[in-house]
């Protein structure tokens, strides 16, 4: 599969209905003065033992505007407790964050590029508050977009500087043997569409299941893939279901 003209590639934020969506590929500049800054904000958070993790308050403006990507060394963050992203241009968390596990209180709110996270955030399991804007999530119960179709290699993701463990087992992966999906699960207070990196079967199978009214199985997104049933469609298999009781 070649990868389509630039004029043709939609993101969420150009979304039409029943158009396909593109995963947005990594565009952080990783020279930049912004990106040396944040690392050096990390590296003190870690050294100082930092609670509270808030670098859009703590960087101008004008830098922090060009972080899209958050560094994978935000893994060394293991004593925060509120990682607060308020209003930033982010379009990507690493799998990294699972290692920040007194995580407690996640803000990423109004980071309208931030369209999905990866599974391994499900590891902070201290993780009890979120505040996310639903309607830039993919799958979102607001308006349903699709989720791009992972089948498509240009839509894989490919991470900087890091050869992906399994999502479920951590086992490491060889040479992108495994399989990316996608499956929506409660995390903290929302319901996020989360990216597994999957190395088996047995582990496809050890996924938990998604809520209801979100696609039921882990799955590999495109605009074929029937979305979650809608809230006119429960209510007239409730009352089907009610039939068939009479
Ligand atoms: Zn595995």
């Amino acid at each position: 599969m070649t990868k389509p003209l630039d004029y043709e590639f939609k993101y969420l934020e150009e979304y039409g209905k029943d158009e396909e969506i593109f995963l947005r590929p990594d565009r952080q500049d990783r020279s930049s003065a912004a990106w040396e800054k944040l690392l050096a904000l990390i590296n003190q958070a870690a050294e100082e033992g930092w609670t509270e993790f808030a670098p859009g308050r703590m960087m101008p403006r004008d830098l922090w505007r060009q972080i899209r990507v958050l560094p994978n060394e935000i893994e060394q963050l293991t004593q925060v407790t509120h990682l607060f992203l308020y209003g930033s241009s982010l379009e990507r968390i690493p799998p990294h964050i699972g290692k920040m596990t007194s995580l407690k209180e996640f803000t990423p709110y109004t980071s309208y590029g931030l369209h999905w996270f990866p599974y391994e955030i499900t590891r902070c399991k201290n993780l009890v508050d979120s505040t996310v804007s639903t309607r830039a999530l993919y799958g979102n119960y607001k308006n349903r977009p699709h989720f791009p179709d992972l089948t498509k290699a240009f839509n894989q993701v490919e991470y900087f500087d890091y050869a992906p463990t399994c999502s479920v087992c951590n086992k490491q992966v060889k040479n992108n043997e495994y399989r990316q999906v996608w499956i929506s699960l409660s995390v903290a207070t929302d319901i996020l569409p989360l990216l597994a990196n999957i190395c088996s079967n047995a582990c496809l199978e050890a996924l938990p299941a998604p809520p209801e009214s979100y696609i039921q199985e882990p799955h590999q997104g495109g605009i074929h893939q029937k979305q979650a049933i809608t809230f006119w469609e429960q209510v007239l298999n409730k009352n089907e279901d009610d039939d068939e009781v009479e």
